[in-house]
């Protein structure tokens, strides 16, 4: 390949991004990955293994070779290559179930919905399920356990950095809104002894973070409470700080200004909110943040400039105060009673 391949081969490449992509996800939900960490194997060894076609595994296989997703050695054997042991589960940040869930059906029939949500201005996710995401999610099982595993796997390399990037010293309770299975809230309690967390989800995800080893830890489970229920309608009472990561984004102004009120209303008289989320930037800069937006347009939410919280912000009667940044692509944005 040329080092500055011209514009229509940088082109096609982009055009056939989706069968690539579509490759990963067979790969992942045959959990191939898995299947090499010993070593290589044959072809015919594997397609037993995981009973599919070996000559239509073998060209699958040779196709993701040659993007850098498993290799072919040279006894016609194929192995992992740094890439594709990222699609390994259970390694620490792996992206199999990232590649899982992009690639369900379920989301390649909402995204195709994305020109009629242009055109129209409705949610091209509730256009093709008539529900909105997580209605649908708690409504299928499977789908809510990938996606509980695909926000894991992508928080464990987003906690460290926001747990990091913020003094949480002044704080003695501090509420994770929508914190899933509480792996950033275990960080946040692990990094500040002092700290007492409260989990805060929709009844299912609690049940599951309950047994999950992040919030079960010694030295964690006894600073940290459960509670559950919806944050359109209350969220857990007088406590000094309430972090969301990755929660707003999943909702419209008007719903980001209830849940943030609610926040508000629920924080003592000086608390604060801290709303960890990509910050887009201007300009034409590469950011994931922007592309990642157009899932959210898919799904009914939005990723936000910093005058774009502020204005979410101010319709819920706080005050935008800061902008921190964090060693992983999101920032942390506090807000106070305005
Ligand atoms: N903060 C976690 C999870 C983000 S996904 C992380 O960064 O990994 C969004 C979370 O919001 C999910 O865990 C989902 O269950 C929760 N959620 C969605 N609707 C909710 C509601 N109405 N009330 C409470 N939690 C909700």
């Amino acid at each position: 390949m040329t080092k500055n391949p011209p514009p229509p081969a940088v082109m096609f490449r982009l055009i056939i991004g989706r069968w690539v992509s579509h490759m990963i996800y067979v790969a992942a939900k045959l959990e191939l990955a898995d299947r090499l960490k010993d070593g290589p194997r044959t072809v015919e060894e594997l397609a037993t293994a995981v009973e599919v076609q070996g000559p239509a595994l073998y060209r699958l296989l040779r196709a993701l070779a040659s993007v850098g997703v498993f290799a072919e050695t040279k006894d016609k054997r194929f192995k992992l290559t740094p890439l594709a042991a990222t699609l390994q589960k259970g390694v620490h940040g792996s992206l199999h179930a990232a590649a899982l869930i992009f690639g369900e059906k379920y989301q390649e029939d909402a995204r195709a919905q994305l020109l009629h949500g242009l055109k129209t201005g409705e949610t091209p996710f509730l256009k093709a399920h008539g529900v909105p995401p997580f209605e649908y999610l708690e409504k299928h099982p499977e789908d809510m356990k990938v996606f509980g595993e695909a926000m894991t796997s992508v928080s464990s390399m987003e906690n460290p950095a926001i747990a990091g990037a913020y003094k949480f010293s002044g704080i003695r309770t501090l509420v994770d809104v929508g914190g899933g299975n509480g792996s950033l809230l275990s960080t946040i309690l692990k990094a500040n002894p002092k700290l007492r967390g409260v989990l805060f989800d929709q009844p299912s995800v609690i049940t599951r973070a309950k047994q999950d080893r992040h919030v079960t830890a010694k030295g964690i489970v006894e600073r940290c409470a459960f509670e559950s229920g919806d944050f359109f309608a209350a969220v857990p009472k007088g406590c000094d700080a309430y972090i969301m990561k990755r929660v707003l984004h999943d909702w419209d102004d008007e719903q980001c200004a209830k849940i943030l009120a609610n926040c508000r209303a629920a924080m003592r008289e000086k608390g604060r909110v801290l709303v960890a989320e990509s910050v887009i930037l201007p300009g034409n800069d590469t950011d994931r943040g922007k592309l990642l937006d157009m899932q959210m347009l898919v799904m009914g939410g939005r990723e936000r400039t910093k005058q774009e919280f502020a204005s979410v912000f101010r319709a819920a009667g706080l005050k935008l105060t800061r902008v921190v940044s964090t060693k992983c692509p999101l920032s942390i944005v506090e807000g106070v009673r305005a």
